[in-house]
């Protein structure tokens, strides 16, 4: 990783750092953070030669050699500096509250624009709707591309940016060029590697914001934060990092709850991490108290499913959706909870 002297090199100066590391064998991928610019040597980076030629020109600050499988995602990174923002919050300053439908109903769509109302009144940030689904029975509902427009509409109405997920190239394409501010990339498509990496070059000269969730059946943390690494080497560090629980091992959680990851993820990367309680548990009844848990363990945000009229809802909704009353609750609790996190982290309680 070169970090220049001045905000971000000239591009003689980058010529002249390209043509060095060619010799090596490696690539340079700039990484456009919201203060500087920092430059990623993509290949094995380990040669002194190659580091001693760097550190010789004057316009360079400093070469970090991380040695992680995920150089731009880890902690050190200089990357650390980099916040996130997405519907008026921070990540970090303040706690994020992504919520809305699991599907987005195209027969219906005054339920969506009502949620979406209903979800912001609530004191959501971000408007999730899902317009294609990854459905484990073939026959059910995939989704239909017709609510891409709806959840557009839902962004006009309430002035709030919509997330949305996506799962092959198509999809991404159809996303980005309808405006979806954050691109979720779901459980199932977690651990797949030309999808992260078609995202990540998708999204590279955007601010786009990428939700990762955590997949089924990803065992160790790095897996997950090397997931995201696929992504950020394209240039885009806008990526939250979503566990969701994994691979059910209880009987009566949708997933094995995983909200008490978030101090284990945060030792390893400075990505913020955003708790989906509902497709951990699964059950609206036992969603707030996992919010309320997920938040207690660190977390910058959460991403709850919920709906004007659960039992009128499609895909999740009927089960896993919390009205707007019970979500407004939740968030107004959430809240406390973080102040309460936040004053223990910093020794001020
Ligand atoms: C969803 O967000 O509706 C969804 C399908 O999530 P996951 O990928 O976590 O199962
Ligand atoms: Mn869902």
């Amino acid at each position: 990783m070169i970090l220049p002297k001045s905000n971000r090199l000239t591009p003689a100066q980058l010529t002249e750092v390209t043509s060095i590391v060619a010799e090596f064998g490696c690539t340079i991928q700039p990484i456009i953070g919201a203060v500087r610019t920092i430059y990623a040597i993509v290949g094995d980076e380990r040669d002194d030669l190659m580091i001693n030629r760097l550190e010789g020109l004057d316009y360079i600050d400093r070469i970090d050699r991380i040695q992680s499988p995920f150089k731009l995602m880890d902690k050190r990174s200089d990357l650390a500096s980099h916040r996130i923002s997405l519907g008026g919050v921070t990540l970090g300053e303040e706690l994020l509250v992504i919520a809305g439908q699991c599907t987005i109903d195209p027969k219906n769509p005054n339920y969506f624009y009502e949620t979406a109302a209903a979800v912001k009144e609530a004191g959501a940030h971000v408007i999730r709707g899902g317009v294609w689904k990854p459905r484990t029975n073939p026959y059910s509902f995939q989704g239909d591309t017709k609510s891409l427009d709806i959840l557009m509409e839902g962004h006009r109405r309430t002035g709030l940016p919509v997330d949305a997920e996506v799962m092959d190239e198509q999809q991404l394409q159809l996303a980005l060029a309808a405006g979806v501010h954050l691109l979720q990339v779901g459980a199932r498509n977690a651990l797949n590697y030309s999808l992260l990496r078609a995202i990540g070059r998708a999204v590279a000269e955007r601010d786009t914001v990428v939700l990762l969730k955590r997949g089924l059946h990803m065992g160790s943390l790095s897996e997950f934060i090397s997931a995201a690494e696929y992504i950020a080497a394209f240039g885009n560090p806008n990526i939250i990092l979503c566990p969701r629980g994994t691979a059910p091992t209880l009987d009566g959680y949708r997933s094995h709850p995983d909200e008490s990851i978030t101090p284990l993820l945060k030792e390893k990367t400075w990505a913020p991490v955003v708790v989906d309680p509902s497709h951990s548990v699964g059950k609206a009844v036992y969603v707030p108290a996992c919010a309320l848990a997920a938040v207690a363990y660190g977390a910058d945000g959460l991403c709850i499913e919920a709906h004007v009229s659960p039992s009128h809802g499609i895909g999740d909704d009927p089960k896993q959706a919390l009205t707007p009353e019970v979500l407004a609750d939740t968030i107004v609790r959430a809240k406390q909870v973080w102040e309460l996190a936040h004053k223990v982290k910093t020794g001020n309680s």
